[in-house]
């Protein structure tokens, strides 16, 4: 049985999932934590449970090595399963990377040409690929981009109204981000379904620490929250999204702060974290709930943003038929859900309360049987879509 092994790398951090080519059940997964650090970790889940170490990982070559002897000691056996492909996520593609695309030499060097668009992720992205090439030297490496889905957008819809001479030369325009999550799960909502992705208005709502939603006509990203980079859009656990730009030089001038400072400030100290004093949705709520007015109108706001790009998006697909709420507080949250969609039924969106409420982590309904739009929880899986993307390009899919 082939297999495909999925790799996410972050700068001191490493996650994998091995996937089986035929039935996309994961056969193993495992994270590698402080990648640089004395003590590195491994957490490996194979067939025969979950298994833990600590020692040194230099850098992601050690990781991969860490990882080869997990495989060796815990299971399954890379022989007995051996790799179609390793997929690799790539936060940014630029507008240069619409496709999954096998990785050569030349495509390592673009990828870390777009690196000063995504500073913290390219590079350890890219890490994570020079790594895995030494590891498996004769298995394809499939560059898979958070951004490629979004390459369907209108020039309308990426432009930014500033100097185009100058946007031109420094690629400034909109790219779009969770590009993975959102054609798996429109996919996977048109498929709950039954009814044939070309038919469908999507609007897709991947709320996790990081947020965006995305307008899907026809299985094609129309235009999506995040920008040039993921800080536009939703309000997100520590990051602002949508600003009016002259808050910054607002800031610079009188509060005295620089790009650094304004560079933390968006990406880290904003959102719920910036109103609430609390980045993680869980906590923003217990907050809430116990009468804490600024967590209340931390959550306020988030839900105002969502009501505003799921109105703006109505209008710009031209119509709904399908609302799917992913990603950790889109999955689990169903009091965000009833807030999001509560007023909305102008737009023919109608919860019903008790399927909302509903525990389960399957795809599922949760709109009434008279609701226009219906309305659906669907996992994401960013993993096994990466996996069916690598296998489509070594044309093994
Ligand atoms: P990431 O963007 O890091 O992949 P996730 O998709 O895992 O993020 O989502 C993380 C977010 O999901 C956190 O804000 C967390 O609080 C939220 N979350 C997870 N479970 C719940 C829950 N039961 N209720 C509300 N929020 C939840």
């Amino acid at each position: 049985m082939s297999a495909v092994l999925v790799v996410n790398s972050g700068s001191s951090s490493l996650k994998y999932r091995l996937i089986d080519a035929e039935s996309e059940e994961a056969l193993a997964s495992g994270l590698i934590e402080r990648i640089g650090e004395p003590s590195g970790q491994i957490h490996h889940t194979g067939p025969h449970g979950d298994w833990e170490a600590t020692q040194s990982i230099p850098d992601h070559t050690a990781a991969f090595r860490v990882m080869l002897d997990a495989f060796g000691s815990e299971g399954p056996s890379l022989d007995e399963n051996p790799l179609a492909a390793v997929g690799h996520r790539v936060v940014h593609g630029g507008k240069r990377f619409f496709e999954p695309t096998i990785v050569t030499d030349l495509v390592e060097i673009n990828i870390e040409d777009l690196s000063d668009l995504a500073p913290l992720h390219n590079p350890a992205n890219l890490q994570g690929i020079r790594a895995a090439r030494k590891a498996f030297p004769d298995v394809e490496q499939v560059a898979v981009f958070d951004t490629a889905f979004h390459q369907t957008l209108a020039p309308e819809a990426y432009t930014y109204a500033i100097d185009a001479a100058l946007a031109e030369r420094h690629r400034v325009r909109r790219y779009g981000f969770h590009g993975t999550s959102h054609k798996y799960v429109s996919g996977a909502a048109a498929e709950f379904l039954g009814r044939p992705l070309e038919d469908l208005k999507q609007i897709v709502l991947h709320l996790g620490n990081g947020a965006s939603v995305c307008a899907i006509d026809a299985g094609r990203s129309v235009d999506t929250s995040m920008g040039m980079t993921p800080l536009e859009g939703l309000v997100m656990g520590t990051r602002s999204g949508d600003l009016d730009p002259a808050v910054l030089l607002h800031l610079a001038r009188r509060a005295g702060l620089g790009i650094d400072d304004l560079d933390e400030l968006l990406n880290r100290r904003s959102g719920l974290l910036g109103l609430s004093g609390h980045g993680d949705m869980r906590d923003v709520r217990q907050a809430a709930e116990s009468g804490d007015a600024a967590a209340r109108l931390a959550l306020d706001t988030a839900v105002h943003r969502l009501k505003h790009y799921i109105g703006a998006y109505t209008a710009l697909l031209g119509g709904l038929d399908v609302l799917t709420f992913t990603a950790g507080i889109g999955e689990n949250d169903a009091r965000l859900r009833a807030e999001v969609c509560a007023g909305l039924e102008v737009l023919g969106i109608r919860l019903d309360p008790a399927r909302n409420r509903s525990g389960s982590h399957e795809a599922r309904l949760i709109s009434a049987d008279d609701s226009r739009v219906a309305v659906l929880v669907v996992p994401t899986d960013e993993e096994r879509e990466i996996a069916r993307q690598s296998l489509q390009a070594v044309g093994a899919g």
